[in-house]
């Protein structure tokens, strides 16, 4: 299994990365994304830090891979429901486990998590 220090090492260059790289220096303003299922729901989410998301992304009514739109706003009258955010590199560690989930983490993606009700 992939060690702590190591996990942080590449935890670092990503923050270094993010800081300095144009690839992260995106606008995150109105930043929705829609995945579209074949049931036809559409599952609408927002980018709270900028980061990698998947093409595929788990329709939230469903459960089947539903596809991205590209921040394409199909949808301009719902809400996000869901939100992707950069792991913190605590809650990296505990994704020791799942090794695809953190390659992807430390690669620059974002996970997803359910927008509470404020
Ligand atoms: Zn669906």
């Amino acid at each position: 299994m992939i060690s702590q220090r190591e996990i942080e090492r590449r935890y670092n260059k990503l923050l270094r990365d993010v800081e300095t790289d144009d690839y992260y220096k995106i606008d995150l303003t109105n930043r929705v994304n829609c995945y579209v299922c074949d049931c036809g729901h559409i599952t609408k989410t927002k980018d709270v830090d900028a980061g990698v998301t998947p093409f595929f992304h788990r329709c939230e009514r469903c459960g089947v891979p539903a596809k991205s739109t590209f921040y394409k706003d199909i949808a301009p009258n719902k809400q996000p429901t869901e939100e992707w955010y950069r792991p913190t590199l605590k809650e990296a560690f505990k994704m020791r486990k799942n090794m695809d989930l953190l390659d992807h983490v430390l690669n620059g993606g974002l996970d997803v998590r359910k927008i509470k009700n404020r």
